[in-house]
């Protein structure tokens, strides 16, 4: 693997990152810096004449349309009772952490008062950890399948051994190869099945059209339009000679679930899914990890714990 973190893009120690962030209001002047790094601009009508309001915290009114724009507004910040600050460093230990950290590791480090606030807090983050607009993969994309076993809530995994799908959650992943035979950005998905119109749906998401697919001998794969296709005859070779990458992928994310969870839970898969992808693509760009998660510059709906549970798989 890489070094995870090039010179340039190492970054800040927690020291450093807290020096910088000591307040909320700094905190609100990273985002307005960022947001409108030459003046106010209205998101309603695009008039550059505001003034800063007095009486509403980090909040802009326009002078043409009378708009009121928070610093936050679009973010996973919007509306949240925990304060910005707490929500950065949630963020930085995010983006600095290789393994992420489950809810409860989060409540102790930011003592936090509630586990729940802990938890809802790490999952709006995973929300914007996904960005509506990311480009699909393309080149030569390594595409295969596998099966993770999960727990219910308080249970050891379920699911025990052999090829049984009781407690198992069926997920699809790709992977990019780059020159030099070094992986690039991967995507993971939960699929209800291994049928052939979605693991064509799931490539048709994912990679662009045009590019190369690289998958074992599974006939779903064939009929694929608009793609270059090897099947892979894998016989007795072992699959993960032939396509090493995205095993190594889904290797390295079976680990990190066990490690850092004790196991997947099966409502969230997904979510977890989103995290392990994210940090995988942005394993050598704090900033680009960072601002990603501050939800700088892309405007998502707030959300709140009915969407996180009406998302959950
Ligand atoms: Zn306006």
């Amino acid at each position: 693997m890489p070094a995870r973190w090039n010179t340039d893009n190492r970054p800040p120690s927690l020291t450093e990152f807290t020096a910088r962030f000591p307040t909320d209001d700094a905190c609100a002047a990273y985002l307005e810096a960022c947001r409108w790094p030459d003046g106010f601009a209205c998101p309603g009508c695009g008039s550059c004449r505001g003034w800063k309001l007095q009486t509403k915290r980090w909040t802009w009114e326009c002078h043409d349309c009378g708009r009121q724009t928070s610093v936050t507004a679009g973010t996973v910040m919007h509306g949240s009772k925990v304060p910005l600050r707490t929500w950065f460093l949630a963020a930085h230990l995010l983006a600095t952490h290789s393994n992420g950290m489950s809810a409860l590791q989060l409540q102790a480090k930011l003592n936090l008062g509630s586990y729940k606030t802990a938890w809802l807090l790490l999952h709006k983050l995973r929300r914007a950890m996904v960005a509506p607009d990311r480009t699909p993969l393309s080149g030569d994309v390594e595409v295969d399948e596998t099966t993770i076993p999960y727990r219910t809530k308080d249970e050891p995994i379920a699911g025990g051994q052999g090829r049984s799908q009781i407690g198992k959650i069926a997920v699809i992943g790709a992977v990019e190869l780059l020159e030099g035979n070094r992986p690039g950005r991967i995507r993971l998905e939960v699929v209800p099945d291994y049928k052939g119109p979605t693991l064509k749906g799931f490539v048709e998401r994912n990679v662009r059209r045009g590019s190369h697919i690289w998958t074992d001998d599974n006939k779903s794969y064939y009929g694929l339009q608009g793609y270059g296709h090897t099947p892979r005859v894998i016989g007795k070779m072992a699959a993960h000679v032939l396509m090493p990458w995205i095993h190594r992928v889904f290797a390295n994310m079976k680990r990190w679930g066990l490690g850092v969870f004790h196991g997947f839970r099966d409502k969230y898969l997904n979510a977890y899914l989103n995290e392990f992808v994210f940090r995988w693509n942005r394993r050598q760009s704090y900033r680009s990890a960072f601002e990603r998660l501050v939800g700088i510059g892309i405007a998502m709906a707030p959300a709140t714990y009915a969407d996180i549970r009406a998302t959950a798989v």
